[in-house]
Order: C-alpha cells, then structure tokens, then sequence
C-alpha cells in the first residue's frame, strides 16, 4: 500500500525561542516544530519579520509579494531559515508593522503598539493566504497550526475566503490556546482595519462582549482547538478559569483537547549544559551538588549544602501566586531553607522581591531580570523548583526541574496538576512521586507544602528517591509531537479514529 505523504504543517506564532521570547510559547514554537519533522512531519514555520527574526534569517529567499495589505503596497515574504534549526522558516517583511526592537507586543512605554490588530492580523491573513496556495507555488501547508490570540485570526481569514468562494482551501486548522488570559482584545472600531467582510464583524465573528476579540475568533472557527494540558483544557470550561469564554468553548468542547508541553531536551540536558558549573545525569549527580555551591557562591548565600535552595523562575504577573510564596517564606527561612528567584514583571511584585531579599541577604537572592543561562544555573543549582501559579496552562520550569533532579512544588493545577506527582506516604512507598503538589492557591496550603519538603529533605534516602523517579520521566517532545501528529491525521482523513 503506497505511504500517505508526509502531512505539511505550518506553525504560526509570534514567538520563537531563543530570538524572540517572552515566555513558555517561544519554547513550544521553537521545539514544537523540531520534534514533528523528526517524526517525519513536514512542519514549518510562519513568524513576524521582527527585527531580530529578520536579521538571523539565513539564505533568505524572497517567496512571494502580495498586497496592497494592512496599509502598505506590498508585504514580502521571505523563506529560509533560522540559526540552529532545520525548519523552514517563512517570515513577513512588513517593516512598517515590525521593524520594533524589544519587546514584540509593546513599545518603550510599555504600553501595548496602537496597531497591534493590523500587526497581528497581517500573521493571521499570511497564514491564509499560504493556505490558499497563493503565496508559495511549491509549498502549501495541510494544517494551520495557529498559537495563541496573536495568530488566532489565521482559522477566521481561511473561513472568511472559504465563503467568499475566492478559492477553496484544503487546509484545516488548529489553534493551540498557550494562556486564555490573553485574547488579543481590542475596541468594535478597529474591525476596518482588519480586512475581513462585514459578516465576521458581528457576534457570529469576532465580536466579543462589545469588543473584538482575536482569540475568540480562533476558538469560534478553528477545526480543532487544543490547549497545553487535559486539566486546563477541562478548566477553561468553567467560568472560574474560562476568562469569559468557558461558554463558547464549552459550545465547542467536542473540538477541544489538552496535550501537555514537552522541553526541549537538547536545550535542557543536565549532562551536556554548558551554562551550568558541572555536568550531572540520574546515575552521577556529583555535578549537581558542585552546581548548587556555585549557585550560592554566585549569590552571597550561606555556603552550606545543608539548606534546601528553593528556585523561582517566573514572569511576575499575579497568575503566578509569587505573593503568596513571599508570605509563606519565613517557616521556610525559619527551617535554614534559602530561595534563588529570577523574574521580572509587574512593578510592586519586583519591589516585594527585592525588599524580600533585603531582609534576609545569605537566605535569598533576587534577581529581576531576564537571563536564559542564569534561569540554566538557578535549576541546576537547586534542590526545588517552586510554581505556586493561581492557574498554570502548562507550566514549563517544573519539567525542566524533573529533568534537573530539582523537585518540583507547585500548585495543583493545569499542567501542573498533570505533570507533578504529589509525594504522598502512598506515592512514595509506591515509588511514584515526583514532587510537591497542593491544593488551593492559599497561604496556609503552600505552607503546608513547604514543611513536608522540609520534613522530606531531612529524610535523605526519600528525597532521592523523589528525585531519582523525576529526573526518571520522559519529558521531551516525544510523545505530545506524536499526539499532535494523531490530531493532524484525524484532520486531514489520514486515520479512522
Ligand atoms: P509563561 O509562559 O506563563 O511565562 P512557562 O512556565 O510556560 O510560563 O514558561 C516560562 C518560560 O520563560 C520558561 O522557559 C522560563 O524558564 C522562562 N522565563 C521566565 N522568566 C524568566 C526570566 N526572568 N529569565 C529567564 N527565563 C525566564
């Protein structure tokens, strides 16, 4: 019997790691794509010509010009690709729209770009387009595989040129819904700049509670909606997690699933990091505890292998319960416990840090900031990786904690919920804990948490059997790439299933 060919997927995202990140997105769109044409997928990639996108593109090769588009005569489209990958990689010379350094969604004032709809929509409407096959005569893409609000409006354009019978696209859709709390709203008034017919202006479009909303859009049209967990896929159906679209996506909850994140395990190997002291693996762990002297040494904490080192790499945002981590810190001190946390974000969060910090120099240290190698020392170096996130999509510094040996204690929730097992009597003696996991964004509960790892690292034989079953598990890309190669082949009339 002939193979079916190779199924063509075109990844659509504003982020890509390591050129463009602002959070755990980049990582999935730079690893996604990777592990998919390991497994013999024919994944691309569709990026914002951002400055620091468009300066490493290697060999580009101008594809295509279209337009008048988005207010400009022409939009460009190159194809080549990115340092250290191997996926083909289109980007959109549109340089009134995205020639910005910094940040890819806000100005120096950090205040969101006034024409971030037509920024974003230009991404959503290229997507389209090369599903059309209008843009690439030798590529045209099976899947539109959009991520999160910025590319969401990619399933709304291949409808809108579905019914206006421009051409009849195969392509089906995808949108994979990284965090519902950012949707990409913006005022009615702006529907003009959109390109879109007058039909999709309304509630059967992207109208959204008197708004446009480009994540619903997404959600309302894409042939399959994912998100980042089965737990926070069964979450956002409720209106405490459904960020006023549990019940459109409840409507549409039979096109729904959650497939949890991998890391990318080329990046993230404790054996091969050159951005950490020592190298270390399950069967040498020597290496790590270099790693932790040097993680002390590095901040002026008590240089003692005694103290639990309690890690923290987050964005500070509320969603991510720092607050209450800060409150629940001086049992933690009080036990000889230290913390290592790197962040940056909201103002009175990184003044709470600080002064945090201040009160107790050789037991904390923080960093505000963003330091990819650092965030590589700071797991390493540590004996735990804290998430105490309200609400966790996925969630991705407790997966690189499992394969660091560095125990995960985090919030029971979404991907967190999915990815930790709780180090309970039961768990333990059965040899299937992985970490710390509790219920209940409270004070009294992470407290409770951070005594029984206490408790834990004053029972050696425990705390390594805890860390031998983490650094055990398979979190790569692996499995979720074949899951979402399952999804595409459902799609694409491939599988039966
Ligand atoms: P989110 O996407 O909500 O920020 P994730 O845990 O999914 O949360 O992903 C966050 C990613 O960003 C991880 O790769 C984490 O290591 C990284 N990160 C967050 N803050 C920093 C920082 N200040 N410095 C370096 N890396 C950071």
């Amino acid at each position: 019997m002939k193979k079916p060919a190779a199924i063509r997927v075109l990844h659509t995202a504003a982020e890509c790691f390591p050129l463009v990140k602002t959070g755990g997105l980049a990582d999935v769109v730079a690893a996604l794509p990777k592990a998919q044409r390991a497994a013999k997928l024919d994944a691309r990639l569709l990026l914002p010509g951002l400055p620091a996108l468009r300066e490493a593109l290697k060999s580009p090769v101008e594809i295509a010009q279209c337009g008048p588009a988005f207010g400009a005569a022409r939009v460009t489209l190159l194809r080549g690709l990115l340092p250290d990958s191997t996926v083909p990689t289109y980007l959109i010379d549109a340089p009134w729209l995205y020639a910005r350094p910094g940040n890819p969604y806000l100005g120096p004032d950090g205040r969101e770009w006034p024409d971030n709809p037509q920024r974003f929509a230009l991404l959503g409407w290229v997507a389209a387009q090369l599903a059309m096959g209008e843009l690439d005569p030798a590529w045209c893409p099976d899947i539109v595989h959009a991520h999160d609000w910025h590319a969401a409006l990619a399933p709304v354009y291949m409808a809108a040129h579905a019914t206006a019978a421009t051409g009849v696209s195969q392509a089906r859709s995808v949108l994979t819904v990284h965090n519902l709390a950012y949707q990409g709203r913006f005022s009615a008034d702006r529907f003009s700049d959109l390109q879109l017919p007058g039909w999709l202006s309304g509630p059967a479009g992207i109208e959204f509670h008197s708004e446009l909303c480009f994540l619903k859009g997404g959600i309302q049209f894409a042939d399959r909606i994912t998100t980042v967990s089965p737990t926070y896929a069964r979450e956002i159906l409720t209106p405490a997690e459904g960020h006023q679209l549990d019940g459109l996506l409840r409507h549409r909850s039979d096109r729904l699933s959650g497939i949890v994140n991998g890391i990318d395990t080329a990046v993230w190997n404790p054996a091969t990091d050159t951005a950490i002291a020592a190298p270390f693996d399950a069967e040498h762990t020597a290496g790590k505890a270099l790693c932790k002297q040097a993680l002390q040494r590095e901040f002026g904490l008590h240089q003692t292998p005694g103290a639990p080192i309690l890690g923290v790499i987050s964005r500070l945002t509320p969603q991510k319960g720092l607050d209450l981590l800060l409150s629940a810190l001086h049992q933690w001190l009080g036990a000889g416990g230290q913390m290592v946390l790197l962040g940056s974000g909201d103002p009175a969060l990184e003044h709470a840090c600080r002064a945090t910090a201040q009160a107790a120099p050789d037991q904390i240290a923080v960093r505000i900031g963003y330091d990819e190698a650092l965030a590589h020392r700071i797991v390493a170096g540590s004996d735990l990786i804290g998430v105490p996130s309200r609400f966790e999509p996925c969630g991705l510094t407790q997966l690189y904690g499992l394969r660091y040996g560095t125990i995960p204690l985090v919030h029971h929730v979404g991907g967190l919920a999915d990815t930790v097992v709780d180090a309970s009597d039961a768990a333990v003696s059965e040899d299937r804990a992985t970490g710390f996991s509790y219920r209940g964004a409270h004070l009294d509960e992470l407290s409770h948490a951070l005594r029984r790892a206490i408790d834990m690292w004053h029972n050696p034989p425990a705390w390594q059997r805890v860390m031998q079953r983490a650094m055990a598990q398979d979190t790569s890309w692996h499995a979720p790439a074949t899951r979402y190669a399952d999804l595409y082949r459902v799609l694409v009339g491939q599988s039966t299933s």
